[in-house]
């Protein structure tokens, strides 16, 4: 049974030693144990090295030819490994995964090809409201926040929040009084604007039956995403989690999704696997997704692979589209989606960076 976040195997040797010793005569076996090399504790030694690992995501939709341009799929190619370059330099220098999975977010909340700070979605109201969060594996300590509209980072406030409040979710005006307190930069909201999510906001507009507001429907058929996540594997075993969007494309104003709800779109916990989701938020809300796959892990034994493609599947059943990047503390990576791509890449020590749009390339 599991104990707590942070849960170590018994050391092989000893628990070998243990059952060798369960062979012998009752009279002998404590005697046995006792005479069996057992680990050794000292306050000085290094921690146990482990291997490092990140793993990004820039959004799942229905990517096509029609919909990716070469150009834009080089330019998105190359911020996925910026993101991942950025994230996995934090961890090889004996960094937190923590600030691996801020890192690799926040640049991937510069890029305008994702739908995460610049070049986030627009609202059926022509605005621009973010979400984020962020998830420790080892305290489980969470923050996060919604609807804000003036951050440039939403990712470092999600942080902020975990560090210096005693909540793990703020929205709105609240967000930004503590974005402001901790220093954190600022954009007009016009920041976020780039001119191909402008366009979709007027189309949508000129084709929307006014007064009437996009409802889910059309909002899934927009079939493209770009939500941005990451997840990470420190030196020290510690995984993190963390998820940034602008939201669904012509969402109605105040509408908040799964990414920055702890347990639906982000959770990481050291014993089972670390998970950051993207596609249709309510599907993730209504199966909570992320801690789903950490609760199989825990309590069905399944690796983190499987427990990840059975999520998505359910997801598929309810009529969700969407992926989630899954890495667990052995650095084991699965990228399970139900659509016709993901944006994704990872880096897993002594292997080399892989970016990947389509299942296979
Ligand atoms: N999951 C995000 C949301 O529902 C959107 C996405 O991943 O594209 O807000």
């Amino acid at each position: 049974m599991l104990t707590g976040p942070g849960r170590r195997d018994t050391p092989r040797r000893s628990r070998l030693g243990c059952r060798l010793a369960g062979a012998l005569s009752g009279g002998l076996t404590l005697a046995a144990c006792l005479l069996m090399p057992q680990p050794q504790v000292h306050p000085q030694s290094p921690p146990p090295a482990h291997p490092i690992a990140i793993v990004i995501h820039g959004g799942a939709g229905n990517i096509s030819r029609s919909t990716l341009s070469p150009e834009k799929e080089a330019a998105c190619r190359a911020a996925l490994r910026e993101a991942l370059d950025a994230g996995y330099r934090i961890l090889q220098q004996g960094g937190a995964s923590l600030d691996a999975v801020e890192a690799a977010i926040a640049v991937l909340e510069d890029s305008p090809w994702f739908n995460a700070g610049k070049g986030a979605v627009f609202t059926s109201a022509g605005t621009h409201e973010l979400d984020a969060s962020i998830m420790d594996g080892a305290t489980l300590r969470a923050g996060a926040v919604a609807a804000v509209r003036r951050v440039r980072h939403p990712i470092r406030l999600a942080r902020q929040v975990m560090e210096r409040t005693p909540h793990v979710l703020l929205v709105g005006e609240g967000a930004e009084a503590l974005a402001r307190e901790a220093g954190l930069e600022l954009v007009d909201p016009a920041w976020f604007d780039t001119p191909e999510r402008r366009a979709a906001w007027e189309k949508r507009r000129s084709q929307a039956p006014a007064p009437n507001e996009p409802g889910p429907a059309d909002v899934a058929a927009e079939g493209k995403h770009g939500t941005v996540g990451a997840v990470a594997l420190d030196r020290h075993g510690h995984l993190a989690a963390g998820t940034s969007t602008g939201g669904l494309s012509g969402k109605r104003p105040g509408r908040v999704g799964d990414s920055p709800l702890i347990g639906a779109g982000t959770y990481a916990r050291d014993a089972t696997c670390a998970v950051s989701a993207t596609g249709q938020g309510e599907f993730f809300i209504r199966l909570a997704v992320a801690h789903e796959i950490s609760a199989r892990v825990e309590h069905r034994g399944l690796s983190a692979a499987e427990a990840a493609a059975a999520v998505i599947r359910e997801v598929g059943w309810l009529g969700g589209e969407g992926g989630v990047i899954v890495l667990d503390a052995r650095g084991r990576v699965a990228t399970p989606f139900n659509t016709t791509g993901m944006f994704r890449g990872w880096r897993v020590e002594g292997r080399a960076p892989v970016v990947r749009i389509g299942p296979e390339d």
